[in-house]
């Protein structure tokens, strides 16, 4: 993809799942990645696929909920790597359970992780994009965040204050060159899925359930978002910012 060679990506929750799928593609298409979680091991071990196949990466350890940390973070990954051109906002956490059922210390915790993790990042990161004059973050949000997702309620609203967010920051910073997109995964198979629904019997059967509910027939592989996240960030997408954007076989269809 245009545009992408020996730029810096960071890309958040990049040891594991959906993350580590990201960090690894772009990596191929030529970007040096800042890998940042709260694994150490995790992030560890995507620095040392990547640099296995020949590319550039290093990692940080952060919790996404913490802004000291945050900001420390993406200093020493600046200080090693350069710049941040692209920020993938992609660590995230939920445990289902009907919202009737949950408490306070709950809610925070999904907030915490799942918006104010975000806004941590992209508050760290983005003024050095304004000054450049240049920069893409994507956001890992959910059709949860469309739709609405049950048991999942409290992190349903978060990824669609997370959606609504990138538009508002989209409007303020564009005249910076600076834009902001969403992807929206549904149900996808990830360490995260195997915790939320078991690898169990009973877990097969609500798989099989979602299976039934996606038009093309299978739920969605880490794999199936890296070439998307690869083009908002490069120089082909210049002219497309605040956008939600589904990739989830058609589970669900917006106009
Ligand atoms: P995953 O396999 O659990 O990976 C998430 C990574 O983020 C893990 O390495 C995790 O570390 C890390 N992380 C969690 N909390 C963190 C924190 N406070 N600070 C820093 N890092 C933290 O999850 P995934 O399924 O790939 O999900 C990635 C993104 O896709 C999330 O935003 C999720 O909401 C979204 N998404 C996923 C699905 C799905 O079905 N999987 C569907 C729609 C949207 P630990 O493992 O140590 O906690």
């Amino acid at each position: 993809m245009r545009g992408l060679k020996t730029k810096m990506a960071l890309v958040t929750g990049a040891g594991s799942g959906i993350g580590k799928s990201i960090a690894i593609r772009l990596a191929e298409e030529g970007m040096v990645v800042g890998v940042l979680d709260i694994n150490a091991e995790a992030a560890q071990k995507t620095v040392a696929a990547i640099r296995e196949a020949g590319g550039q990466a290093d990692s940080a350890t952060c919790d996404v909920t913490n802004y000291e940390q945050v900001c420390a973070a993406v200093n020493e990954l600046e200080s090693k790597l350069g710049p941040t051109w692209a920020l993938v906002n992609n660590a995230g956490w939920d445990k289902p359970i009907p919202f009737l059922k949950t408490e306070p210390e709950f809610w925070r915790k999904v907030v915490d992780i799942n918006y104010m993790g975000p806004l941590h990042l992209t508050h760290a990161v983005a003024p050095g994009m304004v000054e450049r004059n240049g920069g893409r973050i994507i956001f890992i949000a959910s059709d949860a965040g469309r739709v609405g997702s049950s048991g999942e309620v409290v992190y349903s609203g978060c990824k669609g204050a997370t959606i609504a967010f990138a538009k508002a920051l989209a409007r303020e910073v564009a005249r910076k060159n600076v834009l902001l997109n969403c992807v929206c995964p549904g149900p996808t198979n990830t360490p995260a899925m195997d915790s939320f629904v078991g690898t169990d019997e009973a877990g097969q059967k609500i798989r099989d359930a979602m299976v039934r509910g996606v038009p093309l027939g299978r739920i969605g592989e880490a794999e199936d978002y890296p070439g998307l996240v690869a083009f908002l960030a490069s120089e082909d997408a210049s002219f497309i910012t605040g956008q939600t954007i589904s990739v989830s076989g058609g589970l669900t269809m917006h106009g």
